[in-house]
């Protein structure tokens, strides 16, 4: 017998298979699609791959041998190892790197993992229970007594709770014998709660909508307003098909952002939701992975590679919040969760449900096309109203000095306290002060590595660069002039905390973002705590903006929209919308009156304008007509190329023949632009130049992309990424 292996190799030129003989004792339980460990190159050095084929016969001679399986539970089903060559088809990523992304990475470690599984030890009588009541008589050790009266009980005990020497000696007197199981390291009790909420004649609609076809390939655009109850429609829809013995996924944008959502599953369905996101230690992924393979677990709650969870029986995909950029991977292979779900959905003819308040707009086109079907929830629940929107223009501010807080902000956060409300403050920016510079001569402070400022973080006394992490004490002194003149302006997240503690001395504030949320566990802490009304006020990143039900919350203030606004990218306005309704969303979601304050130096943007009177749509039509101009999504589709490399001139020199290349080649109807410097041109010292094409129908661009980068397969100094749709551009 012989399988053809994919190897993990990371040489793009030795993506395919290689053939093995399979030794005696593996041929009755190889299957195609596991993991399995090969002797490679030159010496016996091991490396692992995949079985893509299995075969009787091989005309190739003296075949090395198949080391051994790496686990026989894991293993990628026909479902997957198809999937697998759509993901390097559109994405562009050789198969091995798409195999290795749909497994957890603890399969990835390079040797063989014998004993990953975790076990508990339980005891239970040797002998028949007769015997052992009437060994008891003559018995003298107390604890010994003790532990068989037990057994005699409940049959099965775990080994740890009893004192190590009395189990040894009834063990060697062979009353008793151990039995090893197999235990998953994160275990919810099976408790669930009974209160069970009526849907509302809305929701009910949507549920009736999507259930009524549960064996067709639907993608559904879930549209509701924040607080409209999405939620409990996710939660009912996945009842219906696990009662039918399906599974079901729903991504979540990040976990920590979610995990209230995640906690409402719990609560509902108790130990039949598996989790999978990046957070988990490699022994609890396994263990959520096998609990899905052996059908321990029905409902798969996880960021966006549990898209891959390997379901047999998969009944729906939910994807909530599905205009969050956290669904589409950065780095190779960079696929969208999206994507793979509508493939899924299509292998297993099943439902695909996609939830949002803000959806994007090429989901919204769809669903105004009739490719996806729209279900609309316009209505609060509980008949809360949507909070008033009040924008506040700083330039009229800044005559009065009001750099930080408006006047109009801070009488009404001074009302919330007074009344035992809570508010919650966005500002997009970490740090105490995002410019440092001398006053005296001007210099300014930037990464050596990076093209952008450091930023001054008081707490650590550092100035810091928050892309790849480089860091400094603060100097007493500038570097150019020697004055002691160092200021730092601007304004982030950590100033501005100290500012309302200066204000608000009585208010307790607690502040979320990625400096305070950095150890494992913190940022629940800092939503149940604020939850409790341990806090007045919550200030953060656009962490606090997504997801969060507090009911107390009445006031919500956006310090600066500008920043959001003003990034150079054809979605920024889209993207500004999304943001500011989210956190809009987060206030008065339990009925009490509202309100939303956003401050900003462009009142009269039609995006501001357009979040003030709240209507999704008309933002939408304006923004969509600026596309079509523009020939932006999704009226054409885009390829981002970069073409990387320390050196600036190799850089320079290859992205023009990028551009040629591809101007040859692709067709003469694509648009390509550039090459241009990247937004940040030089990142952790790698200078990158950008090319972006724009097309609608381009029979010969997936080969173009291919030639180009094999161009850099062997390339010393230059590398090339190519993302098919991306984000940001
Ligand atoms: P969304 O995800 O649309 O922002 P949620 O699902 O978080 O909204 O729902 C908002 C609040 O309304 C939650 O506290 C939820 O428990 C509650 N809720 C949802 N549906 C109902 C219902 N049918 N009856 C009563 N309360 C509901
Ligand atoms: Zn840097």
């Amino acid at each position: 017998m012989y399988a053809e292996v994919l190897i993990e190799y990371k040489v793009k030129s030795l993506d395919r298979s290689f053939t093995y003989e399979v030794p005696e004792r593996l041929r009755d339980i190889i299957q195609v699609g596991m993991k399995v460990s090969v002797p490679f190159g030159n010496g016996d050095s091991l490396i692992n791959g995949f079985v893509t084929n299995l075969k009787y016969d091989s005309n190739l001679g003296n075949l090395k041998k198949i080391v051994d399986i790496t686990d026989t539970e894991l293993v990628l089903n026909e479902e997957l190892m198809k999937l697998g060559q759509y993901l390097s088809d559109t994405t562009l990523c050789t198969l091995i790197s798409a195999y290795q992304t749909m497994l957890p990475s603890s399969l990835k470690i390079k040797t063989i993992q014998s004993n990953f599984q975790k076990y508990e030890t339980y005891l239970k009588l040797k002998m028949p229970k007769e015997f052992i009541k009437s060994y008891l008589t003559e018995l003298k050790g107390k604890n010994q007594i003790e532990l068989l009266q037990v057994l005699l009980e409940t049959e099965k005990v775990l080994k740890k709770d009893f004192s190590p020497s009395t189990v040894k000696t009834l063990l060697n007197k062979g009353l008793i014998e151990e039995e090893k199981v197999s235990t998953y390291r994160i275990d919810r009790e099976d408790v669930k709660d009974s209160k069970k909420i009526t849907l509302t004649v809305d929701q009910q609609n949507c549920y009736d909508e999507v259930v009524a076809n549960l064996h067709v390939a639907n993608t559904y655009l879930l549209h509701g307003v924040t607080g409209s109850g999405k939620t409990e429609v996710y939660m009912h829809l996945i009842e219906k098909v696990v009662k039918s013995s399906k599974c079901a996924i729903m991504l979540v944008p990040e976990i920590t952002l979610s995990m209230q959502i995640v906690n409402n599953f719990y609560r509902r369905f108790g130990s039949d939701v598996a989790i999978l996101h990046s957070a988990l230690s490699q022994g609890e992924k396994y263990d959520e992975y096998l609990k899905i393979m052996r059908g321990d677990a029905h409902i798969i709650v996880g960021t966006r590679s549990a898209i891959f969870a390997p379901i047999k029986h998969l009944g729906i995909i939910i994807i909530d919040e599905e205009q969050s950029e956290s669904y589409k991977q950065d780095n190779t292979p960079r696929y969208n969760a999206i994507d793979i779900a509508k493939w899924r959905s299509d292998y297993h003819k099943i439902p695909l449900v996609l939830g949002s308040a803000t959806p994007t707009f090429e989901t919204y086109a769809r669903s105004l096309k009739g490719v996806y079907k729209l279900l609309t929830l316009p209505k609060r629940v509980n008949d809360a109203k949507l909070p008033v929107v009040k924008v506040v223009d700083m330039a009229e501010e800044a005559k009065c000095r009001s750099m930080v807080l408006s006047r109009y902000l801070k009488e009404r956060l001074q009302e919330r306290l007074e009344a035992q409300e809570q508010s919650i403050l966005l500002l997009n920016r970490r740090g105490f002060g995002t410019l440092v510079s001398c006053s005296a001569c001007g210099y300014t402070f930037k990464c050596p590595n990076c093209d952008i400022t450091l930023t001054f973080h008081k707490s650590s006394n550092a100035l810091r660069c928050h892309y790849c992490g480089y860091f400094l004490k603060k100097p007493a002194l500038c570097p150019e002039c020697k004055m002691p003149e160092i200021k730092d302006a601007g304004l982030g997240t950590e100033k501005l905390e100290e500012q309302l503690h200066k204000i608000y001395p009585e208010a307790r504030i607690v502040r979320m973002d990625a400096d305070t949320t950095s150890k494992k566990g913190s940022h629940e802490k800092i939503i149940q705590d604020f939850k409790e009304e341990k806090y007045d006020i919550l200030l953060g990143t656009q962490m606090i903006s997504k997801g969060l039900d507090f009911p107390k919350v009445t006031l919500v203030g956006v310090i600066s929209a500008d920043a959001s606004l003003n990034i150079p990218d054809f979605r920024s306005g889209e993207r500004t919308f999304a943001l500011l309704s989210q956190v809009a969303g987060r206030a008065g979601r339990s009925g009490l009156e509202s309100e939303v304050v956003i401050q900003t130096y462009n009142p009269d943007n039609f995006t501001i304008k357009m979040v003030e009177v709240g209507t999704f749509l008309k933002n939408y039509q304006y923004e969509m007509s600026i596309r079509k101009k523009l020939k932006y999504p999704p009226y054409f589709y885009l390829v981002g190329i970069k073409v990387c490399s320390k050196v600036y001139e190799d850089a320079s020199i290859e992205a023009t023949k990028v551009y040629q290349h591809l101007k040859a080649t692709i067709d003469t109807e694509s648009i390509i632009l550039g090459p241009t410097t990247a937004g940040v041109f030089r990142i952790n010292s790698i200078y990158r130049f950008q090319l972006v094409i724009k097309y609608r129908h381009d029979e010969k661009l997936v080969d173009a992309l291919k030639q180009i980068d094999a161009m850099f397969i062997n390339h010393k100094t230059v590398y090339l990424e190519i993302d098919m749709n991306p984000y940001y551009i």
